[in-house]
């Protein structure tokens, strides 16, 4: 076991539905502590640079033009193996795929608007971190 730190998204269909307490309960009851958190609007170049890894992809367009379509909350959850254990809370990418009590399951109104991201791995928690908070936000 070891304590991790990663990157999440409530993204805008739920910070539109008001979920974003109701989300983070769920972070909470896991043992993932919100150790920073902010509510920010994206420009549609924050919102490609942050998704560069999909740039090809054919839901590119498409996933900016809804991740600037309203506020999300992005927050670092740090716990015991928190990449993977915020994985299994959020479930599956598809809702419909995703498992019984998950954020997705429970709360996604489709493939694209999944309220939820979070990092896949480590590496990417570390990147994801540094794109939206300073040293200075996050605890030493
Ligand atoms: P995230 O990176 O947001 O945590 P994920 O790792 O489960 O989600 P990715 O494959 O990284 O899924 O896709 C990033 C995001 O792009 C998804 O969360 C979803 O919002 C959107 N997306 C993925 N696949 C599709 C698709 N086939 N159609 C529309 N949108 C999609
Ligand atoms: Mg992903």
């Amino acid at each position: 076991m070891v304590v991790q730190r990663t990157l999440s998204i409530i993204k805008p269909d739920a910070t539109r539905r008001d979920l974003t307490g109701q989300i983070n309960q769920r972070f909470e009851d896991a043992g993932l502590r919100i150790i920073a958190q902010k509510r920010i609007r994206l420009s549609r170049e924050q919102a490609e640079a942050f998704y560069d890894v999909h740039k090809t992809r054919p839901f590119f367009n498409d996933l900016c033009t809804f991740m600037i379509s309203g506020p999300i909350v992005v927050q670092v959850l740090e716990g015991e193996n928190a990449v993977t254990e915020n994985r299994d809370i959020m479930g599956a990418t598809d809702p419909q795929d995703a498992r019984e009590g998950t954020i997705r399951r429970d709360f996604a109104e489709s493939i694209e608007a999944n309220s939820v991201h979070g990092s896949d791995s480590e590496k990417t928690a570390e990147l994801e971190v540094a794109f939206f908070f300073s040293k200075i936000e996050l605890l030493q």
